[in-house]
């Protein structure tokens, strides 16, 4: 079964003046018709301003479509009843991990969730070690969170969300305040997750070389699902990417130009190894 399916999905903010009249209508969401099967991992790429995030905001019920609907593992995200039952499904992480950790210990900030779901005592302490434990932070369990470094906090965060025991993880841009060492970090904790405890992932991203990994990409552009296909598929059309405001990979636009120049190197080159493999072969 899809672990969430969208339907002519549309989303209208309104625009109000100071007397509260709606003043006009912004379509953040145009008609998106997507599924995602259980246990792939999948990225959401769109420049600044697309609708990732409105997007992201209706895979956990925090917006309901204006029309079109969202089922999350079969749930209709309108039905209120399924409310609690879709936010344990789906959890969320954000993009600035200061604003998501509460606790003043790291094990206390990700025994939050599962302690609000009334989760027993008994079953917290486990669930909170294993989720350390998987995302490497274990030895940081009774350290302060504000000590830890960007990378490490997103980490407490995503650990908070898998103590939930979600089916599926909603990750908006949680690599956009991280530097270059944090990033690697947390898209590499989040492979694991993937691969090694079955959780469905979907990464928002506008960072290109963070999705090579997906199983399918979602390019976004003004509301509307513009691409979609393997890292293969869609990173040999880089004009068009380009056009849509993404920034290429240097890897990518390299193995682009020297193609472009006759070169005789495979249409898509996701890695800075592959290139190389492909260069050698030449020689
Ligand atoms: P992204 O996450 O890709 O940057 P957003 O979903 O935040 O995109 O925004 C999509 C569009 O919706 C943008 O044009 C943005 O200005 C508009 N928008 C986002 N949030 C609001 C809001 N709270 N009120 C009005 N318009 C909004
Ligand atoms: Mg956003």
């Amino acid at each position: 079964m899809d672990i969430i399916k969208t339907e002519n999905l549309i989303y209208e903010y309104k625009r109000r003046d100071e007397e509260g009249n709606i003043e006009g209508i912004d379509r953040a969401i145009d008609n998106v018709s997507l599924e995602v099967k259980e246990g792939d991992f999948i990225s959401i790429l769109g420049a600044n301003g697309s609708g990732k995030s409105t997007f992201a905001k209706h895979l956990n019920a925090i917006l309901v479509p204006t029309e079109g609907t969202v089922w999350v593992d079969g749930m209709d995200s309108k039905d209120e009843e399924k409310l609690l039952s879709i936010r344990q499904t789906a959890g969320m992480v954000f993009q600035n991990p200061d604003n998501q950790i509460i606790g003043q210990v790291v094990e206390e900030d990700v025994a939050f969730g599962p302690e609000n779901m009334g989760i027993p005592t008994e079953q917290l302490r486990e669930r909170v070690d294993e989720a350390l434990k998987t995302l490497g932070m274990m030895e940081y369990s009774k350290k302060s969170p504000n000590r830890l470094s960007g990378g490490q906090k997103q980490r407490v965060s995503i650990a908070g969300v898998l103590a939930m025991h979600p089916k599926c993880i909603v990750l908006d841009e949680p690599t956009a305040m991280l530097d270059p060492a944090g990033r690697k970090e947390v898209i590499r904790a989040l492979r694991a997750l993937n691969e090694v405890e079955g959780i469905t992932i979907i990464l928002i991203t506008h960072y290109m070389e963070e999705t090579i990994y997906s199983d399918k990409i979602f390019v976004m552009n003004k509301g509307k699902i513009a691409m979609e296909g393997t890292p293969r598929e869609i990173f040999k059309h880089v004009e068009e990417l380009e056009g849509y405001k993404l920034e290429i990979p240097k890897i990518t636009l390299l193995a682009h130009e020297l193609k472009k120049k006759g070169i005789d190197i495979p249409e898509c080159v996701l890695s800075d190894k592959e290139l190389a493999e492909a260069l050698k072969k030449l020689i």
